[in-house]
Protein backbone atom coordinates (compact mmCIF):
# COMPACT_ATOMS: atom_id res chain seq x y z
CA UNK A 1 0.00 0.00 0.00
CA UNK A 2 0.65 3.49 -0.18
CA UNK A 3 2.06 3.64 -4.00
CA UNK A 4 -0.36 5.15 -6.54
CA UNK A 5 -0.69 1.76 -7.99
CA UNK A 6 -2.33 0.12 -4.95
CA UNK A 7 -4.90 2.97 -4.60
CA UNK A 8 -8.71 2.16 -5.37
CA UNK A 9 -8.78 5.21 -8.09
CA UNK A 10 -5.88 3.98 -9.68
CA UNK A 11 -7.24 0.52 -9.88
CA UNK A 12 -10.72 1.95 -11.62
CA UNK A 13 -8.52 3.85 -14.38
CA UNK A 14 -6.96 1.17 -15.11
CA UNK A 15 -10.26 -1.22 -15.27
CA UNK A 16 -11.95 1.98 -17.51
CA UNK A 17 -8.92 1.98 -19.65
CA UNK A 18 -9.16 -1.51 -20.36
CA UNK A 19 -12.88 -1.35 -20.65
CA UNK A 20 -12.47 1.04 -23.29
CA UNK A 21 -9.73 -0.47 -25.00
CA UNK A 22 -12.46 -3.83 -25.54
CA UNK A 23 -14.89 -1.25 -27.01
CA UNK A 24 -12.65 -0.14 -29.68
CA UNK A 25 -10.72 -3.47 -30.12
CA UNK A 26 -14.25 -4.74 -30.84
CA UNK A 27 -14.71 -1.72 -33.42
CA UNK A 28 -11.02 -2.70 -35.14
CA UNK A 29 -11.77 -6.26 -35.31
CA UNK A 30 -10.45 -8.15 -38.32
CA UNK A 31 -13.59 -8.04 -41.04
CA UNK A 32 -12.09 -10.85 -43.43
CA UNK A 33 -9.94 -10.23 -46.05
CA UNK A 34 -6.72 -9.33 -43.77
CA UNK A 35 -9.05 -5.92 -43.12
CA UNK A 36 -10.31 -4.23 -40.34
CA UNK A 37 -13.85 -3.54 -39.68
CA UNK A 38 -12.58 0.51 -40.22
CA UNK A 39 -11.58 -0.62 -43.93
CA UNK A 40 -8.03 -0.51 -43.28
CA UNK A 41 -5.51 -3.88 -43.33
CA UNK A 42 -5.73 -5.47 -40.33
CA UNK A 43 -4.80 -5.12 -37.51
CA UNK A 44 -4.74 -1.33 -38.27
CA UNK A 45 -2.89 1.18 -36.08
CA UNK A 46 -6.31 1.70 -33.98
CA UNK A 47 -6.20 -2.14 -33.09
CA UNK A 48 -1.99 -1.84 -32.31
CA UNK A 49 -2.53 0.85 -30.16
CA UNK A 50 -5.02 -0.51 -28.03
CA UNK A 51 -3.81 -3.73 -27.56
CA UNK A 52 -0.38 -2.05 -26.05
CA UNK A 53 -2.54 0.16 -23.93
CA UNK A 54 -5.03 -2.68 -22.58
CA UNK A 55 -2.06 -5.26 -22.15
CA UNK A 56 -0.35 -2.11 -20.19
CA UNK A 57 -3.05 -1.49 -17.92
CA UNK A 58 -4.19 -5.00 -17.26
CA UNK A 59 -0.59 -5.86 -16.17
CA UNK A 60 -0.71 -2.97 -13.78
CA UNK A 61 -4.22 -3.62 -12.48
CA UNK A 62 -3.07 -7.39 -11.87
CA UNK A 63 0.44 -5.73 -10.07
CA UNK A 64 -2.17 -3.45 -8.10
CA UNK A 65 -4.34 -6.22 -7.01
CA UNK A 66 -1.52 -8.10 -5.78
CA UNK A 67 -0.47 -5.33 -3.96
CA UNK A 68 -4.03 -4.93 -2.51
CA UNK A 69 -4.19 -8.94 -1.44
CA UNK A 70 -1.19 -8.93 0.16
CA UNK A 71 -1.81 -6.09 2.19
CA UNK A 72 -5.25 -7.29 3.33
CA UNK A 73 -4.31 -11.23 2.85
CA UNK A 74 -3.33 -13.36 5.99
CA UNK A 75 -1.10 -12.84 8.20
CA UNK A 76 2.19 -14.70 7.93
CA UNK A 77 1.78 -18.47 9.52
CA UNK A 78 3.69 -19.08 12.57
CA UNK A 79 6.70 -20.08 11.70
CA UNK A 80 8.24 -20.76 15.12
CA UNK A 81 9.37 -24.19 16.05
CA UNK A 82 7.27 -26.36 17.85
CA UNK A 83 7.88 -25.80 21.90
CA UNK A 84 10.17 -28.83 22.71
CA UNK A 85 9.05 -31.10 26.43
CA UNK A 86 11.99 -30.09 28.41
ZN1 LIG B 1 -9.33 -0.53 -37.57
Amino acid sequence: MGTIYGSDAFRRHAQWQIDCADVFLAVHAEAGLSLCRCGRLHPCDERLYWLRMREHYARLLDEAVQQGSAATGQPEPDRQPPSQPS
